[in-house]
């Protein structure tokens, strides 16, 4: 196989604090491998501008003058790391590459990883995941959800392996398999391991952030799982219907029981606690229920409106 030209995707979100020097970095890394000749002179990084309210834009711009291997675009607002991923992945396919990196713009991740995701690549394999050796850097709250998270899918049918990440290779051939993927809500992490195809890993450490702070929080974390287990299973909704049958199986019994008594004893009151108690443990089980329905009503809804997945205010290639 011909070494490839490698895209390194960026997405960024008022990374003012981390940019220049993470820019200068992947582009080192960039000409290390060139003159290891394990990848093309023409590869580049494409920079995701997620609508920053910073000087992100302002800094991309102020690299691409000084080296055109710096390319990038600015979303007109703010549409999220998975839609930055995205357009990062559309953008390079259509500028033209071999084989594509997205990597985090706070450099969390190890860069010198790199190198082995194109040995994998020149191995055969169309998909080379970042594994996280561990959480170390991650506060408590988010390793036990994230590890909560991925018990969660994996029971749920979705096989995606335990941490996990968004720092992968994937080939041109994914992404022109991606293209057919029409799914606005796009869930990457899902996506790329059903493909079935050829599919390496690679374990690399995590860093503590460079500069700045986490741009996730608890509610951008549980959006990104919700969206992850309602795009790739429906095990909760039967788990809902199955759930109803046992109550309904539960309370004929329990109504049999009580009109038999009535009957032969005649001893109905007594049982006010229980009254209460069953009325708010099935009103709760409802309105669960009916929650469940309605996160996949909501992705129906948002699917069928079928809105772009980002919009480009300004593209620098
Ligand atoms: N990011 C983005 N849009 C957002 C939030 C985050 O493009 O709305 C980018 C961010 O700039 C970074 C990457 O996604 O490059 C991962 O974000 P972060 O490092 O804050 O997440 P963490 O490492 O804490 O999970
Ligand atoms: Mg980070």
């Amino acid at each position: 196989m011909d070494k490839p030209t490698l895209a390194v995707i960026i997405p960024c979100y008022n990374e003012e604090l981390c940019l220049k020097k993470t820019v200068t970095r992947i582009l080192e890394v960039l000409d290390v491998l060139i003159s290891k000749n394990k990848i093309k002179s023409d590869s580049y990084l494409y920079l995701i501008d997620d609508g920053s309210g910073d000087s992100t834009w302002k800094i991309i711009e102020e690299m691409h003058n000084a080296d055109k291997r710096v390319k990038g675009t600015k979303f007109i607002r703010n549409f999220g790391n998975q839609k930055a991923l995205i357009a990062g992945l559309e953008s390079v396919r259509e500028i033209g590459c071999d084989c594509a990196v997205s990597i985090d713009a706070d450099l969390q991740q190890d860069e010198n990883a790199i190198e082995k995701f194109i040995d994998k690549y020149m191995d055969g394999a169309d998909i080379v995941s970042g594994i996280r050796r561990d959480r170390k850097t991650d506060p408590f709250f988010k390793k036990l959800t994230a590890v909560m998270f991925y018990k969660t899918m994996n029971i749920l049918g979705a096989k995606i392996p335990p941490n996990h990440s968004d720092f992968r290779l994937v080939s041109s051939k994914a992404l022109k398999i991606m293209e057919l993927y029409h799914e606005k809500y796009l869930f990457l992490r899902g996506f790329f391991n059903e493909l079935g195809l050829k599919t390496a890993y690679v374990d690399f450490d995590v860093k503590p952030r460079q500069a700045g702070q986490s741009k996730f929080n608890f509610f951008s974390l549980m959006t990104l799982a919700l969206n992850g287990i309602t795009s790739y299973s429906v095990v909760p909704l039967r788990f809902v219907a199955v759930l109803g049958f046992f109550i309904a199986l539960f309370g004929f019994l329990v109504g049999i029981e009580t009109v038999i008594e009535k009957i032969f004893w005649n001893n109905s009151p007594n049982g006010w606690a229980t009254a209460i108690i069953l009325s708010c443990v099935f009103g709760g089980i409802q309105l669960f229920c009916l929650g469940v329905i309605g996160e996949y009503v909501g992705q129906v809804f948002r699917e069928v409106k079928a809105r772009p997945r980002y919009i480009k205010d300004v593209e620098l290639k």
